[in-house]
């Protein structure tokens, strides 16, 4: 989809701090996150939602979501992680190509569902990716 922000981001149009890739799903970091290690995991095709997205696409999403919050939770141990998927204007959701949040939590933080999108700092946000890439790369699977 041309007009499509994740779309550009996996075609490398516009850049992002990518921490993982295979042939069909891509994971970076998130430019607004709500704590550190905030990530998020697409497909490489363009589905809009989880209504949209077949079975297989789905589940070849799931092992890298496991792999990537392993990676999180090893490089920046989070007092907790939530993985949040939303579809739909009112579910929160602001990009319509699927994607998973790995969502760092930390104890008390008492963040929302709609946590709303703060710019985070750019060099702080790539500290972090060298963090979970390297805990990626020690996790084997
Ligand atoms: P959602 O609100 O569930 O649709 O989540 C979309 C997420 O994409 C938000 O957390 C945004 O911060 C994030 N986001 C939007 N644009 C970019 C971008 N260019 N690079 C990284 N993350 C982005
Ligand atoms: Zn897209």
């Amino acid at each position: 989809m041309s007009d499509c922000i994740f779309c550009k981001i996996v075609a490398g149009e516009i850049p992002s701090f990518k921490l993982y890739e295979d042939d069909e799903v891509f994971s970076f970091m998130d430019i607004n996150p709500l704590h550190d290690g905030h990530c998020l995991i697409i497909p490489k095709a363009h589905y809009p939602n989880i209504f949209e997205a077949p079975g297989d696409v789905l589940a070849k999403l799931m092992p890298v979501v496991g792999r990537m919050a392993r990676a999180v939770n090893a490089a920046l141990s989070p007092d907790g992680i939530n993985i949040m998927q939303a579809n739909g204007e009112a579910a929160g959701q602001s990009v319509f190509h699927i994607h998973f949040h790995v969502l760092p939590r930390a104890m008390g933080d008492d963040a929302k569902i709609n946590w709303g999108l703060r710019p985070g700092d750019m060099d702080r946000i790539a500290a972090n990716a060298d963090k979970i890439r390297a805990a990626l790369a020690a996790d084997g699977a």
